[in-house]
């Protein structure tokens, strides 16, 4: 039967229209105000608040409630309490305040906290972020919420994420005034993030230990059939996983996620998910939700949701598409080209601050994105390059050329320096081919960041995009601070141009995938920060620890503590993986190919005593090549155990973490390569886990 969906829709949120219907006027109303403009919240209100949740939470089934949270690691953080407070006489009342609403307390000793820890108390906070609503999941109240230590550094993603965003509104707000648009009260930033994964047998699965551990196949042959043929994309969606779509679709817009498109993706078992866009930290906690219940329902599909960035070798890895744009509290979008000429100097100041933030700040775009996954994805011919440049499309550029020319819109000869006179044409999507290998794309009214892995929070890249945004604004703004308003026109034409001339190298309309264009970059001095620890150092350059403190979104503390935490997870991954793909070698498939051998040894044997001459036979041939792969395999084996174990002992972690990356990873290559060969030679009847084909077209 059908459901209704705008009744379904939202049904275990705690919105606004279930906050005006049980909240007295005046509490209601307070709260609003809280939410719009982040001014401070009385107690009686987050009582008023509380008891209104508590009842909607109890009427939906709810027994328990959560500060819910995102440390830094890559999953949210929950801890349950239940609503029950006896009264003395052997019973208990379900009881929940404004302070247990507002704060909690959770031990922060178990966190990464890359050595704030160490100097301050293991006591952290978490505070309700009223700015993104509250939900009912598995019977318990979850309030979303930001994560600190007890001396107010951040532990977690969501502060500094809503330290962005402020700091984004103040100068985008500033910039507006200054242009004259005086109505702007509030910018917004908007992400609708494009979900990429893929859906294989659960059963599978169990029997695949870099699976389970690591998240990616570490060894495999490849399948007969890849994505070559090019018809998964877009293909008809199989039932099985058709269903599975359908019941996500549902869990998530039970919980106001506004899951919106699906479809197969291009690498066979790869689908996409995107929901429609929504304010930058609504947004990023519906993706840490999307992705949760995305595993979740495939279980209960009997399936697993991998969302590793490159799970198996040969196919496309998975991505995330971050759509991001600036709106204001009127609901004008920014990067709008907009429908008059007031409009169209608008757009131009926010797009070219869009395109000199890229430019000044591109290694920082670069690291918001580094993960071991990653590193699998980025410059790889399926993913846009580790250089980061931004594509206009012809058009666009074209006009940001006749600025800089002083020829702007004024037809075959005027020189015009009115910049307001003509209305910009609506750019309409560059739909061509190479606008998907560019890494930042401008696409009509919005940006699309590409680099994004599947499985990362989206909160990091967007810390970074609203940021260096907001200190380009604010440059900006200097520039036009105390212009008098009949000079305001010129001054403002003036900024697009030098700002066009000085940042140009950033714009790049071309193949991203191509050689061509990795020299190019270098010859413009773009930079190419291949891994993770390749980039991570540039975290905290002098330039990006005065752009963070500048804005108060990291203080230098904060900044190395991430910077810390980010390679300590990376060299604990690898050693995940390198320990894991020993195991698999030394235990699953080094004994399946002794049992072969012997199998063939015993039929040679037999031929024995038939054949003068046995070393031409087809078993002999077998046999040599089985040697060869297995002392090749068992030398390999032994060079990843003895470099795994040296990177190790390493206490500086950028040293450690490089060692991983030049000695550990090529030596995990090198030992696949003969296992991947073996494999390959192996019977069905002795693969010691599944194989490619099974993995990716059993379902
Ligand atoms: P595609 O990139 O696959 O062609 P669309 O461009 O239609 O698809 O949209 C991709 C995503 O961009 C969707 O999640 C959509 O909601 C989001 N999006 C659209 N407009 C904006 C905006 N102004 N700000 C942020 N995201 C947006
Ligand atoms: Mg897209």
């Amino acid at each position: 039967m059908a459901q209704n969906i705008p009744e379904l829709y939202g049904s275990l949120v705690f919105n606004d229209k279930i906050m005006r219907s049980k909240l007295p006027k005046d509490m209601y109303k307070a709260l609003k105000k809280t939410i719009q403009n982040g001014t401070h919240l009385e107690l009686d209100v987050a009582n008023s608040v509380a008891v209104a949740m508590k009842e909607w939470a109890i009427d939906n089934g709810a027994t328990h409630y959560t500060h819910w949270f995102q440390p830094m690691t890559n999953v949210t953080a929950e801890k349950h309490d239940s609503f029950i407070s006896p009264t003395g006489d052997g019973q208990v009342i379900m009881d929940f305040s404004g302070k247990e609403l507002v704060k909690g307390e959770p031990d922060a000793s178990s966190f990464p906290s890359g050595g704030l820890r160490a100097t301050f108390e293991a006591r952290g906070y978490t505070a309700w972020d009223p700015t993104s609503p509250a939900f009912i999941k598995d019977r318990t109240l979850y309030i979303p919420t930001a994560f600190c230590s007890y001396s107010g550094e951040a532990l977690d993603k969501k502060t500094p994420l809503l330290r962005s965003m402020e700091t984004l509104n103040k100068e985008a707000v500033h910039m507006l005034h200054l242009l004259g648009n005086k109505e702007v009260k509030h910018v917004s930033t908007t992400v609708g993030p494009e979900q990429e994964y893929f859906l294989i047998d659960k059963e599978l699965y169990c029997q695949r230990k870099d699976l389970i551990f690591c998240g990616r196949t570490l060894i495999g042959a490849p399948a007969p059939k890849g994505q070559e043929m090019e018809d998964h994309y877009f293909g008809s969606l199989k039932p099985r996983v058709s269903e599975y779509m359908h019941d996500l679709d549902e869990e998530l817009w039970k919980l106001g996620i506004p899951a919106k498109t699906k479809h197969n993706e291009v690498a066979p078992a790869q689908h996409e998910l995107a929901p429609v866009f929504d304010t930058t930290n609504v947004a990023v906690d519906h993706n840490q939700l999307t992705m949760e219940i995305m595993k979740k329902v495939a279980d209960r599909h009997g399936m697993v949701c991998l969302l590793h960035e490159k799970p198996f070798e040969g196919i496309n890895g998975s991505g995330k598409h971050n759509n991001w744009s600036m709106i204001t509290d009127s609901g004008v979008n920014l990067l709008d080209p907009g429908r008059t000429p007031a409009e169209n100097t608008q757009f131009l100041v926010f797009l070219l601050a869009v395109i000199k933030a890229v430019d000044d700040y591109a290694d920082l775009l670069r690291i918001s994105v580094a993960s071991p996954g990653n590193d699998h994805r980025l410059g790889a011919n399926e993913a846009p390059p580790a250089i980061v440049s931004v594509f206009l499309g012809d058009e666009l550029t074209e006009v940001l050329k006749t600025i800089e020319k002083d020829t702007y819109f004024s037809g075959q000869n005027a020189i015009q320096m009115d910049i307001g006179a003509t209305v910009l044409p609506h750019f309409v999507k560059d739909n061509t081919d190479r606008n998907r290998t560019s890494p930042f794309a401008f696409t009509g009214n919005k940006f699309e960041f590409r680099m994004l892995g599947s499985a990362a929070s989206v909160a990091n890249p967007n810390i970074v995009l609203n940021t260096a945004v907001a200190e380009v604004l604010r440059q900006f703004a200097e520039k036009l601070e105390h212009i008098p308003a009949e000079d305001m026109e010129q001054a403002v034409h003036n900024l697009l141009k030098a700002t066009i001339s000085g940042h140009k190298r950033i714009i790049f309309n071309g193949n991203g995938y191509t050689d061509e264009w990795v020299e190019e970059a270098q010859k413009r001095g773009l930079f190419n920060l291949k891994t993770t620890p390749d980039a991570l150092p540039e975290f905290i350059s002098e330039k990006n620890v005065a752009l963070f403190t500048r804005h108060h979104i990291f203080t230098k503390g904060e900044l190395h503590s991430r910077y810390e935490i980010w390679l300590e997870n990376y060299t604990k991954t690898l050693h995940i993986e390198a320990c894991t793909m020993a195991e698999m070698v030394q235990k699953d498939l080094l004994p399946a190919i002794f049992t072969y051998m012997e199998q063939v040894a015993h039929t040679a044997s037999l031929k024995k005593a038939v054949l003068d001459d046995i070393s031409t036979t087809s078993e002999a041939v077998l046999l040599r090549k089985l040697t060869c792969l297995q002392d090749g395999m068992t030398e390999a084996l032994e060079v990843l155990r003895t470099d795994t174990s040296k990177a190790q002992t390493y206490t500086d972690i950028l040293t450690a973490s490089k060692a991983y990356q030049t000695t550990v990873l090529k030596d995990m290559e090198n030992l696949r390569k003969y296992a991947d060969e073996a494999e390959a030679l192996l019977p069905e009847s002795l693969l010691p886990y599944p194989t490619y084909d099974k993995l990716l077209f059993s379902i």
